[in-house]
């Protein structure tokens, strides 16, 4: 069967393994030194990644080397990318800037938030800033940098991706502005659809298709020198702009809308940008709305939304009153990025219950929320969402500007408090949480006690038997969970066997 091979070579991460100190079926991460939690978290099955930005996924000395040899420019002064011809002054080629050890060493710092206080910047104002300094590479490198994120997430043994990614941003935010804002929400988006919207999903299919043809290829997929991360499934976000005038950013979520209902590929909607710039905050209601509207509350294409990433240094108490109960109960949103306001939020207890009774997820970024909002393990709500049941969902946010891997992200919860039965379920619910198509293999997601009757006494086999083995190869979301379900429990046949040694 196709996924036994899969297991076969995936499976071969999870064998390298070898700790000390876990003898039992439920490791403690507590009694771990440093080193031994990091090689246990890298090797462990993550399940799959629900909020990744690839813009902000690859590392700055891999976008630098991009740059060098598509003949890019380095602005010294403002230690960004730009464009050719590099003769204007201030500009010299990448190839060139990326051998001058000093100005090399600047750039890293520029493109990422290694060095705390960069220039006087905030980590907020840095880490916004490197997606300006960056944009210099151009839109060439959208495969390659698909392709980085896939082979990175094969070598921590996860193998489900769910990328953020903005499909025709520019042209879409155009027509929006051509149409106008309009009080009617419906008559805007019969405006639209009648202004060129159709082909502009045609035309983001077209992108797709080419960028993951150009990740396969550096992948060397299918050829007998296929990288791990050729067998990582990828779905896609589509990312829209909150911080544009707000019938461009309308513009870009009835394209993501038609997009998800046309290509399987493309599978929910998600609002990205600073949630606290004053675009972003002043038209947060009508986003909602418009969301709501455009999705049926989330029937129509499943929602994802970047919801109260707030905090008193970044905006006034009225606005971390009800930014995830808005996305939630008014456009429908079926996951929360961040979520870090929700203790802050009217009735946050209620709130959180709703969200656990409903199955909203959280997704968690940890390091994210350390850097660009100061907001450590004192002050981090990870361990009450946990403690109320809510689900939740360890990621990156931005790997690359942040210097981090996923496994990083599962380390550093333990400093949150969180267990090795608290990571497992974060991983369990990157899939059950996903928005992949199909009947999961749990009859209740978030808790992992009961698989679905038909597979019953097989998780963690193999190859699925009999009915089990219909619903594998029909869902999509069953499929992943299969797989992500044996490699589990090769992991942790292969810690116990070590600590029995
Ligand atoms: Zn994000």
């Amino acid at each position: 069967m196709g996924y036994l091979k899969t297991f076969i070579s995936a499976g071969a991460f999870a064998l390298t393994l070898c700790l000390a100190g876990t003898a039992s079926a439920a490791p403690d991460l507590s009694v771990m030194s440093a080193g031994e939690r990091i090689a246990f978290t890298k090797a462990m099955p993550k399940g799959g990644e629900l909020h990744n930005h690839i813009a902000g996924a690859v590392f700055p000395e891999t976008l630098l080397a991009w740059a060098a040899e598509d003949g890019r420019c380095i602005d010294v002064p403002k230690l960004a990318l730009a464009p050719p011809p590099c003769e204007a002054e201030g500009l010299r080629p990448a190839a060139e800037a990326i051998i001058d050890g000093e100005l090399y060493s600047d750039l890293l710092d520029s493109f990422s938030t290694r060095q705390p206080g960069f220039l006087d910047r905030s980590g907020h104002d840095q880490f916004f800033g490197v997606f300006d300094r960056i944009s210099g590479l151009g839109s060439g490198r959208a495969g390659d940098m698909l392709a980085v994120v896939m082979d990175d997430l094969a070598h921590q043994n996860t193998f489900y991706l769910e990328a953020m990614i903005t499909p025709q941003g520019g042209p879409a935010a155009a027509l929006g502005l051509t149409v106008g804002l309009k009080n009617d929400l419906a008559q805007m988006k019969a405006e639209l659809d009648a202004a060129g919207m159709p082909a502009l999903v045609t035309a983001a299919i077209d992108a797709t298709d080419a960028m993951e043809a150009r990740a396969r290829q550096v992948l060397a997929c299918g050829t007998p020198a296929a990288r791990p991360g050729c067998q990582v499934t990828v779905r896609y976000l589509v990312q829209t702009i909150r911080v544009l005038p707000p019938e461009a950013t309308f513009a870009q979520l009835q394209l993501g809308v038609a997009l998800v209902q046309a290509d399987r590929r493309w599978v929910g909607l998600q609002m990205v940008a600073p949630e606290d710039h004053p675009t972003a905050l002043a038209n947060y209601s009508l986003h909602m709305e418009m969301v709501g509207f455009l999705t049926g509350r989330g029937q129509l294409a499943p929602v994802a939304l970047h919801a109260g990433e707030l905090t008193f240094d970044y905006a006034p108490p009225e606005h971390l009153r009800d930014h995830v109960a808005q996305a939630v109960r008014v456009a429908g949103a079926r996951r929360i990025g961040h979520g870090v306001d929700l203790p802050h939020e009217m009735g946050a207890e209620a709130l959180v219950a709703e969200m656990a009774r409903k199955g909203v997820l959280v997704e968690v970024n940890l390091t994210s929320n350390a850097v660009i909002l100061g907001l450590g393990p004192e002050d981090h709500p990870y361990a009450w969402l946990r403690d109320r049941g809510t689900p939740v969902s360890l990621s990156t946010d931005d790997a690359g500007l942040l210097r981090i891997d996923l496994s990083h992200e599962y380390e550093r919860a333990h400093a949150y408090g969180a267990s090795y039965a608290d990571l497992k379920q974060s991983a369990r619910n990157a899939l059950a949480f996903s928005f992949l198509a199909g009947e999961g293999l749990w009859a209740d997601p978030g808790r992992y006690r009961q698989p679905v009757t038909v597979c019953r006494g097989q998780i963690g086999e193999q190859a699925p038997r009999g009915a089990c083995a219909a619903l594998v190869q029909s869902s999509d979301k069953a499929r992943e969970q299969w797989r992500h379900e044996a490699l589990l429990a090769r992991f942790e046949e292969s810690v116990a066997a070590m600590g029995r040694r």
